[in-house]
């Protein structure tokens, strides 16, 4: 699982994240939820190592992932990330996309890079578009592809950045779906982050509202349905 304690950051004098304190715990579906600017995607990049804190430690599996020398050895902890934009490469095929890591880092030989590229894009609904340009895609197939190109990793994490932004309500159910799917069929550790309210309550085992750098409430969906908290009955309100 992973432990945020006490993490604080600052930018350009600027207060983003404010002694936060989190456990998501593995295999865990978890999103992070809150109005723009509040410092979601900031916290998200801490977790990958995009970002490090001015104080504060993020524990993975009971390892600090920022001062090393605190910890034992580094594990081999392998953390995926799809990125809001896909962050595809258009001349590239589909298959190609899903592939790259595998070949570029000689992990199996070519015959299983195939057979693992046909296996990821199974799971997330592109059985027989290997061959298509990803410029050909639609905004929902592209980030299915970024997903297959994240399980090929393997990943005990995947992180998600507004999986939802730019797709239109029917793909955003499907993408929903997909995402539960593979939660069955993966032991993955997930955390997304989303501004997609009903989208959060529908696919997480649990949630944070984050506000102002803070975190201003954690719970089950259930839970965060029912929350007297007013900044979480106020989020409700406005986007539901
Ligand atoms: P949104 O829902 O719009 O994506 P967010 O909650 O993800 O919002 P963040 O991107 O985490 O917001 O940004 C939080 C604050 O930190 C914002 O005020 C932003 O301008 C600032 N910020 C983020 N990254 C940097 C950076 N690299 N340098 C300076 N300021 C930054
Ligand atoms: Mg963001």
């Amino acid at each position: 699982g992973i432990r945020i304690e006490a993490l604080n950051k600052y930018f350009d004098g600027h207060h983003v994240l404010k002694d936060i304190n989190l456990e998501i715990k593995s295999g865990e579906t978890f999103s992070i939820i809150g109005p723009s600017g509040t410092g979601k995607s900031v916290l998200l990049k801490h977790i990958v190592k995009l970002e490090s804190p001015d104080s504060g430690e993020i524990y993975i599996d009971d390892i600090p992932i920022f001062n090393e020398a605190r910890g034992q050895e580094q594990r081999d902890y392998r953390y995926s990330m799809v990125f809001q934009s896909s962050a595809l490469f258009n001349s590239l095929t589909v298959g190609e996309n899903v592939g790259l890591w595998l070949r570029e880092k000689r992990v199996c030989k070519e015959q299983r890079i195939r057979e693992i590229i046909r296996e990821k894009l199974e799971m997330v609904g592109l059985v027989g578009k290997e061959q298509l340009r990803t410029s050909e895609l639609s905004g929902g197939m592209k980030k299915r592809v970024a997903i297959a190109r994240s399980l090929a990793m393997n990943p005990d994490l995947i992180l998600y950045d507004e999986p939802t932004a730019e797709l239109d309500p029917v793909t955003t159910d499907e993408l929903a779906n997909t995402i539960l799917k593979l939660k069955e069929s993966t032991k993955n550790t997930t955390v997304i982050v989303t501004h997609d309210l009903n989208f959060a309550l529908y696919i997480s085992d649990r949630i944070a509202m984050m506000h102002g750098g803070t975190i201003v409430e954690v719970g089950t969906p259930r839970e965060i349905k029912k929350s007297e908290n007013p900044i979480v009955r106020g989020f409700i309100y406005t986007t539901t």
